[in-house]
């Protein structure tokens, strides 16, 4: 199916300095993409292109089959929010119940708080019914509350209205929630793009695995194509090795404590650190690998931990399932 935007080999150069290199990526109709990642690796720029209020050094966009790449952004089809609040006072009132603020139509903007100033600048983006939204991250200057529910609030807005949206954002948390698809953004280039679960569940590379939650991660070698040798201790994979050196994440979820003898990949280790969250305890394991102690850091329910009163330096039996050992290529 043809993509309702198509980005094709986007370079930017500022001087000497290239802020993307060859970035390619399609975005369906009604699809809610966000572009993730840290400060400086180009996602701003790539929305600046995208609407045309930066122009790119080579590559072309194609927006429902019209080539987009040289238009100027008033002769572009998209409306646009950025970080810091555009204010708008002439809203209609059915524009303004669409984002819950029909109670506020005689409030100076002055007056409306972060959250709501920034429900009025997604109105305003939405007024001439675009066929692309672009959201330069909209809510990273609200407080944490209100982020939660903006978030919630945009992707409803989103989802009605079905409008293809692209959202720039350094917060996984935030992409994570809210994206149909990720693309990960570093030093200019795409380092992986997927669904929130796919990117979180099958990371290609250590910037996507240590960018997107929390891992461990560690160094491998092969020894059959289902087997690998860290630090002196063999360890089977349910993943196919391909490589002679490779790279595995394990998140820390995924480490099981007191596992049956049955079990694959079983280690002896001691608990160095474990702290409360709530629902979790976070904690660090310092397992005996065969030639060396390594720790690993795990996530354990709070119930589990408690029924079996684990404590801090405890000795444990942990495994290090098969299937949760994800091969990254180095
Ligand atoms: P942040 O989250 O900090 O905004 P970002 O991923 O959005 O980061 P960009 O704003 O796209 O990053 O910038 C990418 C790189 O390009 C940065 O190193 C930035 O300094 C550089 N850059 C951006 N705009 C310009 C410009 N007009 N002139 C020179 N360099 C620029």
């Amino acid at each position: 199916m043809q993509k309702y935007l198509s980005v094709h080999n986007i370079s930017k150069l500022f001087g000497n300095f290239q802020a993307l290199k060859d970035v390619s990526f399609g975005v369906d109709e009604s699809e809610f993409v966000c572009i993730l990642g840290p400060s400086g690796c180009g996602k701003t720029t790539l929305l600046r292109v995208i609407a045309g209020l930066e122009e790119q050094s080579e590559g072309t966009i194609n927006q429902n089959n019209k080539d987009i790449s040289l238009l100027p952004p008033d002769e572009r089809d998209f409306g646009i929010v950025f970080q810091s609040y555009a204010l708008f006072p002439n809203l209609s009132v059915k524009l303004l119940e669409l984002v819950g603020l029909s109670d506020h139509i005689d409030k100076f903007s002055a007056q409306l708080s972060g959250g709501e100033q920034q429900r009025v600048a997604l109105a305003r983006a939405l007024a001439p019914s675009p066929g692309l939204l672009l959201l330069d991250e909209p809510l990273s200057a609200l407080d944490a509350k209100v982020r939660q529910y903006l978030r919630l609030e945009i992707k409803n807005l989103q989802k009605k209205l079905g409008v293809t949206t692209i959202m720039v954002t350094h917060d996984q948390e935030e992409a994570l929630t809210m994206a149909d698809r990720i693309i990960l953004m570093n030093k200019g280039i795409i380092e992986q793009e997927g669904s929130p679960y796919d990117l979180y569940s099958n990371p290609q590379t250590s910037f996507a695995a240590n960018f997107i939650g929390t891992t461990n991660l560690l160094e491998a070698n092969k020894i059959s194509n289902n087997q690998v040798e860290i630090y002196g201790s063999i360890l089977e994979c349910k993943e196919t090795i391909n490589e002679n050196s490779v790279t595995i994440t394990i998140r820390p979820e995924d480490i099981k404590i007191n596992p049956d003898s049955s079990e694959k990949n079983i280690f002896q280790g001691v608990i160095k650190e474990l702290e409360f969250l709530g629902s979790n305890f976070r904690g660090l394991i310092e397992v005996d690998f065969k030639s060396q102690k390594t720790n690993l850091r795990c996530q354990f329910s709070s119930e589990y931990i408690l029924k079996n009163s684990i404590e801090k330096n405890n000795s444990i039996n942990i495994s290090l399932q098969p299937e949760a050992l994800k091969v990254i290529k180095k």
